[in-house]
């Protein structure tokens, strides 16, 4: 009996018609004839791609003998799925299939597409499902015809560019980064690892982003909680939570810090992987899926430099407030072209395992942040103390939780947003060295109204000199 899954194709699906189902990783149909496969082409074809919602792709196909239809590209999808108008338009019979979904199974109806052609990618008689597609249409206000899965898309390594809005069927071309696949077609997935768990996903480019199940996680896996979000489904409502992982790797390459969701589920002991990653979240450039070589690769836009700060929080703040204020620093940082990877490391009163690299020696592209309940005197004014050498150097930092406190006490920004600020502060001092103050943005010495008005519209930030300066001592 064939396994086959609808994963994600059903989950957008139904995520967009507003009816969630609490679903589980396989749905087992009825057993279906082989699809006939064409030998793949070796020479690459290129077609353009439309994106919808920045991760939803939509390219042009034909079955039969209609042409110019809208197929989403979904690679979290198996068999492809048809909307009934097609189904009906070409004549096929379709026989009652029923699809099972976690705890409820739902019927569906299964034809043989005599052909289907995407750029020089084609199968003949090829079973499908039918489904009414019209609520895609509504939702992204484009006509969708078809779900394309892996039953087709498999039968070719492919590259998906995101900035030229191009899918380069045929070989792939080397990028940057690269992990391999752990199961094949019908589902790709990848190892993944944070926290040192050891989790499979599914490649999914019909999902936004990183999604969990929740009976697929070791009890010891500790999240930031980031809330719960309840969800209505045709069974009850349930739960989803919003947690933040500070960084993700796929196979042994990072793909830095990720929002996931985690999905209450059911454990199916036939089933092979532990959640989907999504293509936005990760803010990939460009994908490509390698069938020949069994990998996946992938692009990150290019960044300029990159530091990671290991943040000791001796304050004991929530989860919430401190993943929210690092955004804040990541993002005051970012529009001065530096990118910010987080390493958590645990204050002495914890004792939970750290992470390793909490150990790595500190330099100039590893910072070090502790958030400290008070200022001592001989600080920086209010917001902490940078630890800088004669010549300017410095790796070490102090950040006191007092002074962002009493800040948003008077001006009332958000506690997170403050501290987030005071954080960017002190780290400046850390990458601009001696006499860091300037009279006006982030690197200002007191903070008032203006200020914080200011921080509050996030345009309180390094001078276009300071950050110029930062990211060139970076690149020595
Ligand atoms: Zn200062």
């Amino acid at each position: 009996m064939n396994r086959l899954l609808l994963s994600s194709c059903l989950l957008v699906i139904f995520a967009l018609s507003n009816v969630e189902l609490g679903w589980s990783q396989t749905a087992i149909v009825a057993d279906l004839p082989a699809p006939e496969t064409k030998l793949p082409t070796h020479i690459p074809v290129k077609i353009p791609i439309r994106l919808y919602w920045g991760y939803l792709i939509i390219v042009e196909g034909s079955i039969g003998n209609v042409h110019k239809l809208n197929f989403l590209v979904d690679t979290g999808a198996y068999p492809s799925v048809v909307d009934q108008t097609i189904a009906h338009d070409l004549g096929l019979a379709e026989q009652p299939s029923r699809v099972n979904l976690s705890n409820k199974s739902v019927q569906t109806g299964l034809v043989i597409l005599p052909s289907l052609l995407l750029g020089s990618v084609g199968a003949e008689s090829l079973p499908v499902l039918t489904e009414d597609l019209s609520f895609l249409r509504k939702a992204l206000g484009c006509k969708v015809d078809a779900i394309i899965g892996l039953d087709v898309l498999g039968k070719s390594s492919f590259t998906i560019n995101y900035r030229t809005k191009e899918m380069l069927l045929g070989p792939v071309e080397r990028l940057t980064f690269s992990a391999p696949f752990d199961t094949d077609v019908p589902i790709v997935t990848i190892r993944t690892k944070f926290q040192n768990q050891q989790l499979r996903l599914v490649v999914d480019t019909g999902g936004p982003d990183l999604m969990l199940f929740q009976s697929r996680m070791p009890s010891s896996a500790s999240f930031q909680e980031l809330g719960t979000e309840k969800t209505a489904d045709v069974s009850g409502s349930f739960r989803r939570r919003k947690v933040r992982i500070p960084e993700v790797f796929l196979g042994k390459e990072t793909i830095g810090t990720q929002i996931a969701s985690v999905v209450d589920d059911q454990k199916d002991a036939g089933d092979n992987f532990d959640g989907v990653l999504g293509m936005r979240g990760p803010q990939f450039s460009k994908i490509a899926f390698d069938f020949e070589h069994r990998r996946f690769f992938w692009d990150l836009p290019v960044v300029a430099p990159a530091i990671s700060v290991s943040i000791y929080d001796d304050v004991q703040l929530s989860p919430r407030v401190l993943a929210e204020a690092e955004d804040e620093t990541a993002r005051v940082y970012q529009k001065a072209g530096i990118t910010i990877a987080w390493i958590e490391c645990k204050s002495s009163k914890t004792d939970s395992a750290p992470d390793l690299r909490c150990q790595d020696p500190p330099s100039a592209m590893h910072l070090n942040l502790r958030i400290i309940p008070h200022a001592s005197k001989s600080g920086d004014g209010i917001f902490g103390v940078a630890f800088l050498s004669a010549e300017g150097t410095g790796a070490y930092s102090d950040v006191s939780y007092n002074s962002a406190e009493e800040l948003d006490r008077d001006w009332h920004v958000g506690l997170a947003r403050v501290l987030g600020h005071v954080m960017a502060h002190e780290l400046g001092h850390l990458l601009l060295g001696s006499n860091a103050h300037s009279r006006q943005g982030i690197m200002c010495p007191s903070w008032h109204g203006g200020e914080l008005r200011l921080a509050s519209m996030g345009a309180l930030l390094f001078s276009q000199e300071q950050a110029q300066f930062m990211r060139e001592r970076l690149a020595r």
